[in-house]
């Protein structure tokens, strides 16, 4: 497996997507996910080419990124955050936190954050699949979360995340994308006090053509780049 080669056909799998549905493929920045991949692994990714990097899980992140430092232009946190990793995460410096769906999260994180005079950019994780299994805000639920979100000054809520359905099938998936691109239209037609709605994070490995065609503009994708994940750390 060459992480060079794959790297570069993702990158045409991108290109042809956005020409399919009339986009620019400058629109859509490829974000590759790291986990449980070591670092050096990681570093041949960094030298051909990618520049953003993802981790799912503080514990791993703070082992990892530090080591990498230098190599690449931004860092994403894409996993659950608990409040008790909220330091350690915030001391590796994420350009982007997609995964927040819970306020007592967001109340530590904000106050942690003016404890120190930092603002954090941040998407709201919606559950756009309906299934228990996923994180993330139902999606009746998302205006009156982004109200609360809206009142917590170092918080800049830039855009959503969602995982869509897991499934063979194209359309359920589709129509997961499809939710996320109608409630981020909406939202960004509300004036907010530090909420700006721009970003679509969405489409992994499996799915993310479809979400190119929706409107996707942050792509997380790992097992494409890297193969198949190597047995879970944590
Ligand atoms: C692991 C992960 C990805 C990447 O998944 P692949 O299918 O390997 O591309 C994307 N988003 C989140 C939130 C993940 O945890």
């Amino acid at each position: 497996m060459d992480i060079t080669d794959n790297i570069g056909k993702v990158q045409k799998r991108i290109r042809l997507a956005c020409e399919r549905c009339g986009r620019q493929p400058e629109e859509v920045r490829l974000i590759a996910v790291t986990k449980t991949h070591p670092v050096e692994t990681v570093r041949k990714a960094l030298a051909a080419g990618i520049t953003a990097i993802a981790e799912n899980k503080v514990q791993e992140a703070e082992v990892k990124i530090p080591e990498l430092r230098g190599l690449y232009r931004e860092f994403h946190f894409i996993g659950h955050l608990q409040s008790n990793k909220i330091k350690k995460l915030l001391a590796l410096e994420p350009v982007l936190i997609h995964s927040l769906d819970s306020l007592s999260t967001a109340s530590k994180l904000n106050e942690f954050l003016s404890s120190r005079n930092r603002v954090q950019e941040i998407l709201v994780q919606i559950n756009t699949s309906g299934e228990d299994s996923k994180s993330g805000i139902a999606p009746m639920n998302a205006e009156n979360f982004l109200r609360e979100i809206d009142e917590l000054e170092n918080l800049r809520v830039t855009g959503l995340m969602t995982i869509g359905l897991f499934s063979s099938e194209e359309e359920p998936v589709r129509n997961c994308f499809r939710l996320l691109k109608t409630m981020l239209d909406q939202f960004a037609r509300i004036q907010w006090k530090n909420i700006k709605m721009e970003n679509l994070s969405m489409g992994m490995t499996n799915d993310f053509e479809i979400a190119i065609e929706e409107g996707a503009n942050l792509l997380r994708i790992g097992s494409a780049i890297f193969g198949p994940r190597l047995a879970d750390r944590s």
